[in-house]
């Protein structure tokens, strides 16, 4: 069994946080209002309208798990960092509150960690009182579950699992005023709570609506009240994800109608997931002036490098499928990101209140590369320390708990390359956008990159390549520059004919050459119009006869839709299509079928005439989404000629399918 470290820790590291503190500045003594541009290598410029008072958050939960497992950070300079230096180094960067989840009990029944920095109360003690010491803020995250909570999973701790709805509410009650009352007792400046961590689709266990929002009264009132009986102040706040979604304020309006008291809408921003910053404002402006409530965006992060640092497969990368990764994947782009997500709710006016960056600190304990020979050994030591001390997303212990996911898949940091310090705890300078915010930076607007390009060209017309291109700023911006073309290339390339090509290609702006390469796609042109049928306009298809049709449904082979065909009586008919001025040369026709139940003998035929003398090929149908290719191919066509394509159909009672995809090229 493991023996849990944590219980002993803290003292003694707390003792040596005493003694040091009293060196530099808190934030509650920075002033960034109306501070001059710094130094930077970053441009930054600042947000309109800004104040000392907006909240610029970093949810550094898993702060003593790292920390306990040897992580070490360093400030700018390189030097190492104590506990009480690393959050006057957040102080310093312009953070004024820390956020940090707490779960009831993170153990298994020998007191194993479950991971994910082991967030029990005794860690948010840790954590809290470090950064009270700095001067900051604490947003105390209740996630009133024994694990991670988020729309996928909102399990109740597993001492209340068997609880009546009844000593549930009372349990919940409970455990926050008595939470509530140790963070004051001890000293943790606690200025905001929340009552739930992405409740979207449940909280504690429960899943109807009526449930949730009854739980939610019970423990709204039970932090107002925990703070009023220890004399403090506290804003109460309810934490959403998808912002973009237009459910979210269906969650303002229940909330509202079941009478659930709160102070702050907060919502999960990540970029790569969750829409533009304008929706993002547009959303949290609709919740402020419909509700009266403040908003503000609990987490955000995003990417500065696509790597791996400790051998946990990462959450988000540059291939990642299906995300949207509008900002440059490196240092700048990150600032980029927090600085337009501060800019959106700032947008939303004066209830637009903060921006908190989702775990800046989750670092490798050990670096680890897949090339290096200790590679193995490496991860080894990585696996160890996240099973002891929790510093991965979960250890193995959590499968009692959560069987199906942490205990499935448990492991590191998936979020290492979207922290502010590299993977060796250097900070980097994207850390110091919370006040950069304010004073914007001395940088130059300048080019950052030009990116390749694709661009597509018709066969047999001279390709006319793109005379600009994109080019990066580093504001995130794009400037369009002058660019030419590697003429050999282009040449060789219309000569070739149809194809896939690589054209290089020069930039140049104020001097600055850039490289690039553009992918020049040479496309065939296909005679034939509407060859989908996802166009409204059927005008140049003559149709004739009986159970054909468009339509949108599974039988299409691309798009949305395709020529379809049923009937309860024998299936006969012809759609033909007339050409019109088509060039002297010599062209293939396809088309693409499939459908079943065509009876005995039946035709499916695909035929071109020109000048009325006909041209065909035979196909069939033998089961759905089974396509069928027929082909007609090196057919002469003179100036002048009348040329109309169709297909023509006779098959059995019931048959089905349908054509689609129809193609008439220039031959090769
Ligand atoms: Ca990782």
């Amino acid at each position: 069994m493991k023996m849990n470290l944590r219980k002993t820790a803290p003292s003694f590291i707390l003792a040596a946080a005493l003694l040091l503190s009293g060196c530099g500045g808190t934030a509650s003594e920075y002033k960034f209002e109306g501070t001059a541009p710094a130094d930077s290598e970053i441009y930054v410029s600042p947000v309109e309208g800004i104040t000392d008072d907006f909240l610029r958050g970093a949810d550094v939960s898993s702060y003593l798990s790292q920390i306990e497992s040897g992580v070490k950070y360093k400030d700018f300079q390189g030097n190492e960092l104590d506990e009480p230096g690393f959050f006057k180094l957040l102080a310093e960067c312009g953070v004024n509150a820390v956020r940090i989840r707490i779960w009831n009990d993170p153990t298994d029944k020998d007191g194993n960690s479950y991971g994910g920095g082991h967030n029990d109360l005794d860690t948010a003690v840790t954590i809290g009182k470090w950064a009270t010491e700095a001067g900051l803020q604490i947003l105390a995250d209740f996630h009133c579950s024994d694990f991670w909570a988020d729309p996928s999973k909102q399990k109740a701790p597993k001492e209340w699992a068997h609880y009546t709805f009844e000593n549930k509410t009372a349990a919940l009650s409970e455990f926050l005023k008595t939470s509530m009352e140790r963070l004051y007792t001890e000293g943790v400046n606690v200025t905001m709570v929340q009552v739930g961590n992405e409740i979207n689709n449940g909280f504690a266990g429960e899943t109807v609506r009526e449930r949730i929002n009854s739980l939610l009264v019970t423990g709204t009132n039970a932090v107002r009240e925990a703070a009023a009986s220890s004399g403090r102040e506290v804003k109460v706040a309810l934490h959403y994800t998808n912002p973009e979604s237009s459910n979210l304020l269906d969650y303002a309006r229940d909330l509202k109608s079941d009478g659930v008291e709160y102070d702050v809408f907060a919502v999960s921003y990540y970029p790569f997931w969750h829409g533009t910053t304008e929706r993002l404002t547009e959303q949290l402006k609709n919740i402020a002036d419909n509700y009266g409530k403040e908003v503000m965006v609990a987490e955000t992060s995003y990417l500065y490098t696509p790597d791996d640092g400790d051998g946990q497969g990462n959450s988000v990368s540059s291939d990642t499928v299906g995300v949207v990764l509008n900002y440059d994947i490196s240092v700048q782009g990150q600032a980029n990101e927090v600085r337009a997500v501060i800019n959106a709710v700032k947008n939303v006016g004066d209830a637009g209140i903060g921006v908190f960056y989702w775990e800046p600190a989750w670092i490798p304990v050990r670096v680890y590369n897949s090339d290096s020979p200790d590679a193995a050994s490496v991860l080894d030591q990585n696996r160890e320390s996240w099973e002891i001390f929790g510093s991965g997303w979960a250890s193995s212990f959590s499968k009692t708990y959560d069987p199906n996911d942490a205990g499935k898949y448990y492991g590191g940091s998936s979020w290492d390359n979207q922290a502010l310090f590299d993977f060796n705890g250097e900070p980097l300078e994207s850390l110091k956008i919370f006040r950069y915010v304010f004073s914007g930076t001395l940088r130059d607007m300048e080019i950052v990159k030009v990116e390749d390009i694709r661009y597509e060209s018709g066969i047999g017309a001279a390709v006319e390549m793109p005379s600009s291109v994109p080019a990066l700023l580093n504001s995130g911006d794009k400037k369009d520059i002058p660019v030419t073309w590697n003429v050999e290339q282009v040449s060789a390339a219309e000569a070739s004919g149809s194809g896939t090509y690589e054209i290089s290609g020069t930039a140049e702006d104020n001097g600055v050459k850039y490289e690039l390469i553009c992918i020049l796609e040479i496309k065939k042109i296909n005679y034939i119009k509407n060859y989908g049928f996802e166009d409204a306009d059927m005008s140049m298809w003559d149709i004739k006869g009986n159970g054909v049709g468009k339509e949108a449904d599974n039988n299409k082979r691309s798009g949305e839709y395709s020529l379809k065909f049923w009937d309860s009586k024998p299936v006969s008919f012809t759609a033909e299509q007339k050409i019109d001025a088509l060039p002297k040369g010599k062209y293939d026709l396809g088309a693409y079928l499939q459908g079943g139940s065509a009876g005995s003998n039946p035709v499916f035929e695909l035929y071109i005439t020109v000048n009325g003398e006909k041209f065909s090929a035979q196909s069939g149908v033998t089961s759905w989404q089974n396509w069928d290719n027929p082909i007609v191919t090196g057919i002469e066509v003179p100036e002048g000629a009348e040329v109309v394509i169709g297909v023509k159909v006779e098959a059995a009672a019931e048959a089905w399918g349908a054509w689609d995809d129809f193609y008439l090229y220039e031959a090769e």
